[in-house]
């Protein structure tokens, strides 16, 4: 028998925390997308184009018109916790932007080829940077790293190839681009409900016909019309409710009694993020369950603002959940408003087969 010795304990390479990271953060090629759309979103753009090959695998490019990245900026932009959205920890508190803890851009180079092309209102001309491993690299071997003057319009150009080409099993994991395609559709679909007077476009690499493009100026109502079809469309109750005691406002658009599908479809946006709560979801579900049909499901778009002191936004890596103060009592009383926008058109309904 012999005792047990302890291996010696060493820390990790940097590079290897950092691909760790990474994965952690950018599990799906959507996953990037999301960070990438965000960051355009935060920058102020009013158009937001996604071109994607291989459901993202081989190419993702966000083009948009937001305010630019200062050049003197670009040596340190792919770096991890490099931000220009967060200085305290206090600030996570008040925090109004998407992007807060300048991961996204440095996972994204420690698993991809990117580039980025960017140009500011001051600058004369647009800059070109490649990164790999959170650092500036040249575009050709023995080239120097420094970014390039490019001819360019104001905004960024983020371009990340080649993802996970450095991660075999996780890259192998993916079987079907088609299914990535379809997340990446389904992600820009939520964005673009939920920004409005900001134009989306997303298309496949080499097709010339677009899977989804709504203008800047397009109505809320009419972007769903567009993307989800004219059957919800035409079914559409407003929603808008608030309480003071929980400090949360919700407002959005749901389908009314009239309309039931096979599966439930929620977009829902917690501070602007598009996040999941299967919380909410059981808890809508339950709503529609006593004015649908067995078997029938609801679409529901809810986009909820909640006081930024009383939601803790740092729950989740890909900052896909968030954990808010009086969860059961703001979602009670959504529930409630929903319950009564439904049985009010569930009574005109009656009324109308009655004359
Ligand atoms: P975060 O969004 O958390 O700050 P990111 O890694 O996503 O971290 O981005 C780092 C920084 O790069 C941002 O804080 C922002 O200043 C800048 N940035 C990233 N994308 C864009 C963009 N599309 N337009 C303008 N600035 C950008
Ligand atoms: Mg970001």
């Amino acid at each position: 028998n012999e005792t047990p010795v302890p291996r010696r304990i060493k820390a990790l390479d940097q590079d290897v925390v950092n691909k760790i990271a990474a994965g952690e953060i950018i599990v799906a090629p959507v996953h990037a997308l999301k960070e990438l759309i965000e960051n355009a979103v935060d920058a102020g753009s009013t158009s937001i184009e996604v071109l994607v090959k291989d459901g993202g695998l081989k190419l993702l490019q966000i083009t948009d018109n937001g305010s630019g990245i200062d050049k003197e900026d670009l040596p340190i932009l792919c770096e991890r916790f490099t931000t220009s959205k967060l200085q305290k920890f206090e600030d996570l508190q008040t925090i109004a932007t998407y992007g807060f803890r300048g991961e996204a851009l440095a996972s994204i180079s420690h698993i991809a080829h990117l580039t980025v092309t960017t140009k500011t209102r001051e600058s004369n001309c647009a800059w070109r940077a490649y990164y790999d491993g959170g650092k500036l690299v040249p575009a050709k071997p023995g080239q120097s790293p420094d970014p390039k003057p490019v001819a360019g319009r104001q905004g960024t150009q983020v371009t990340v190839e080649d993802l996970f080409y450095n991660v075999p099993t996780r890259r192998r994991a993916f079987r079907s681009p088609s299914d990535e395609y379809n997340k990446i559709i389904d992600m820009v679909g939520r964005y673009a409900v939920h920004c409005s007077n900001v134009a989306f476009s997303c298309k496949k690499h080499g097709e010339s016909s677009t899977s989804i493009a709504v203008q800047a100026s397009t109505s809320c109502h009419d972007r769903i019309r567009q993307i989800y079809g004219g059957g919800i469309a035409s079914e559409l109750t407003e929603l808008s409710t608030s309480d003071d005691r929980w400090a949360f406002k919700a407002k959005g658009l749901a389908t009314n009694a009239n309309y039931s599908t096979k599966k439930t479809t929620i977009l829902l946006f917690i501070n602007h993020r598009c996040v999941e709560s299967s919380n909410i979801r059981k808890a809508i579900e339950q709503t529609y369950s006593a004015f649908l049909p067995k078997g029938g499901h609801p679409f529901v778009y809810l986009s909820l603002e909640i006081d930024p002191r009383r939601v803790d936004v740092n729950v989740h890596p890909t900052k896909r959940e968030v954990n808010f103060l009086n969860e059961d009592e703001i979602i009670q009383a959504i529930c409630e408003h929903i319950r009564a926008k439904l049985a009010a058109v569930d009574a005109s309904r009656t009324f109308v087969t009655q004359t």
